[in-house]
């Protein structure tokens, strides 16, 4: 049986460390939409903080970064309550780790009697995660994540994207509901955008993701109007009243409704065709609609995923694999890149 180790000091030491830096590194990336470290440099750090905490559990404290989802609400905003919570997603960096997961997934749905999952495979976009609420089909609200359970009212800004309607087509959805979605900026739009900005004397953004929660997250919607934000649905929040059985049933209701739903999902059933879509992806991530930092698996079933629920941080019904960093080679290089 494994026996916890005492922390020492230097284990203290180091763990007050990689907190303080996780929450600077965060507040930069949520907040200032500016981040100090790269995806890759945050992620080794998170891992690191991890295993800190598996190795010292007494270490753990309800507001470690381990257990809260990441983003307060800036001043600038007005702060909502999302109806239902919304969260992070456990992530894994390597295909052992990812089958590991799926297997484990399996068992517990199997455990309770379940049919062994379908799952639904999607592209994890590189964006910012935005929760439209919609009364009687009419776009009321519209929220960033912030920590999960309140958010930053960001509805007059969403209002200025065509991609998300004001208004759902039909009659058929329950009186609220909340729709989830990533916001982004289509890699094309991104090279115009920057190519502009340069022309106008301004720095160029650093990557999509910054201008997209930047562009996002301005006090002034006429200047989100200018940018060329996009959006695909990846979840819903609140649905009372809605019928559907599963996530990829429910995609095509939300489509039909006229919401933006991805060109690239598949549902599969088995763990070698979630490896093949990873491996196809994989190799054709540059040639998609917009950038992507990995995979993410999803049990389809929505009673499955009522019964599996969620951590504190996140989902216990999905995963995201992220692929490993790569070497970035772009126009961009070679002039100054400012975040
Ligand atoms: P995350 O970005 O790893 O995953 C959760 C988010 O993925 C969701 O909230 C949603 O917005 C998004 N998403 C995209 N496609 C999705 C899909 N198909 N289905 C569901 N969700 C989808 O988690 P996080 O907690 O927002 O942030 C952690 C990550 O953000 C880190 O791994 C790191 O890469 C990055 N980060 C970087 C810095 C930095 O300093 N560079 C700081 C903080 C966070």
């Amino acid at each position: 049986e494994a026996v916890e180790a005492v922390p020492d000091q230097a284990a203290r030491d180091r763990y007050s460390v990689l907190v303080d830096l996780i929450q600077k590194y965060r507040v930069a990336y949520y907040n200032e939409d500016a981040p100090l470290a790269s995806d890759a440099e945050f992620d080794l750090l998170y891992s690191e903080l991890e295993k800190l905490e598996a190795l010292h559990p007494e270490l753990v404290t309800n507001d470690s970064p381990t257990q809260v989802v990441g983003g307060d609400v800036s001043v600038a905003f007005a702060a909502v309550d999302h109806v239902a919570r919304m969260y992070s997603l456990e992530d894994v960096f390597s295909l052992e780790e990812l089958e590991a997961w799926l297997v484990r997934a399996a068992a517990s749905v199997e455990k309770r009697g379940g049919q062994p999952p379908q799952w639904l495979t999607e592209l994890k976009i590189d964006g910012l995660a935005v929760n439209l609420l919609y009364r009687d089909g009419v776009l009321v609200r519209a929220a960033t994540r912030g920590d999960g359970t309140t958010g930053e009212d960001i509805t007059h800004n969403v209002a200025t994207i065509k991609d998300i309607p004001q208004k759902l087509s039909g009659t058929n959805f329950p009186s609220e509901v909340e729709i989830r979605g990533e916001v982004f900026i289509a890699s094309k739009d991104f090279a115009e955008l920057n190519e502009k900005m340069v022309a106008a004397g301004k720095a160029p953004f650093a990557n999509p993701r910054n201008s997209a929660a930047g562009s996002l997250r301005q006090k002034d919607p006429a200047e989100t109007a200018k940018r060329p934000l996009s959006m695909f649905v990846h979840g819903i929040g609140a649905r009372e009243g809605l019928s559907t059985a599963s996530q990829s049933e429910t995609y095509a209701l939300l489509k039909e409704w006229g919401m933006p739903i991805s060109p690239y999902f598949k549902v599969v059933s088995t763990l070698a065709e979630v490896m093949d879509f990873i491996a196809y992806y994989g190799e054709h991530r540059h040639d998609l609609i917009h950038e992507i930092d990995g995979i993410v698996v999803k049990v389809d079933d929505l009673a499955t995923q009522r019964e599996l629920g969620h951590t504190s941080r996140v989902p216990r019904w999905s995963v995201a694999y992220k692929y490993p960093p790569e070497e970035v080679h772009t126009k961009l290089l070679d002039i100054q890149v400012q975040v």
